[in-house]
């Protein structure tokens, strides 16, 4: 016999759209990989959590959020998607708990988690890809709940790159950093950091690739997203 607490819950999908964070995927912590239990439990304590939810953007919508939220700070994206979740939680599950793992300066495996949903497909320019969103989605959230949700079956969607015969980007990358085994990021990095570099704040091999093109984010949160790893590389290379 079960009582209320055994109810599902439905996932407040619909206001996490609204935000631009439409794209998400709940997994069972039970049924998550036993390596992948045992990284996260590193981070932060699992018990009294039942279920991780993973919440990306898919497309423009979250900048377009970002900029009309008005938050001024060094990474608006992340400031906002922190709030979003929690003024979600607060209103439409106030009776849940829940703990972020990320945004924070923890590692945790996105791609894994993202490979798990079925979003991730590896790109000789090394963002992940899919058939319907291109590059243009970014992994936003990963969240610890005690939540009911039903749990997410993994997307199936071909890997774009494998019926790609043209493969623009390989000779769009300036540096010679893609194609012909892994990816170069040597030479990526040393061809960002000159002062000339036309990869300053962009990729021109992301951008050449035509998947998911009417997804693409602005040249603004190209160019932002872009100068923050410039500095990564400009403080560690
Ligand atoms: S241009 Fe082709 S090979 Fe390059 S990322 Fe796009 S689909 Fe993949
Ligand atoms: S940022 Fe520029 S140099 Fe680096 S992989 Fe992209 S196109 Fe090549």
């Amino acid at each position: 016999m079960s009582d209320f607490t055994d109810l599902p819950q439905a996932l407040p999908a619909a206001v996490l759209n609204e935000a631009g964070l439409n794209r998400q995927a709940v997994f069972a912590l039970a049924e998550l990989p036993a390596e992948m239990r045992a990284s996260l439990e590193a981070i932060a304590p699992l018990a009294g959590y039942r279920q991780l939810i993973l919440i990306g953007q898919g497309g423009r919508r979250l900048w377009e959020c970002v900029k009309a939220s008005g938050i001024r700070s060094a990474d608006p994206i992340d400031d906002f998607t922190v709030r979003t979740i929690a003024q979600c939680f607060a209103a439409h599950l106030p009776d849940n708990r829940y703990q972020l793992l990320y945004p924070s300066h923890h590692p945790i495996g996105l791609q894994q988690l993202g490979s798990l949903a079925g979003w991730h497909h590896a790109s000789p320019f090394m963002v992940g890809i899919d058939a319907e969103w291109g590059s243009w989605s970014a992994y936003r959230a990963v969240v610890l709940a005690d939540t009911r949700f039903p749990v997410s079956s993994p997307v199936h969607r071909s890997h774009p790159c494998s019926a790609c015969r043209t493969q623009d980007c390989i000779a769009a990358c300036p540096a010679g950093a893609l194609g012909d085994g892994p990816f170069k990021l040597e030479r990526c990095v040393a061809y960002r950091k000159q002062p000339d570099s036309a990869c300053r704040t962009t990729c021109l091999a992301r951008l050449a690739c035509p998947v998911g093109v009417r997804h693409r984010y602005t040249d603004e949160q190209i160019s932002h997203s872009y100068s923050i790893s410039l500095r990564m590389i400009e403080e560690f290379y």
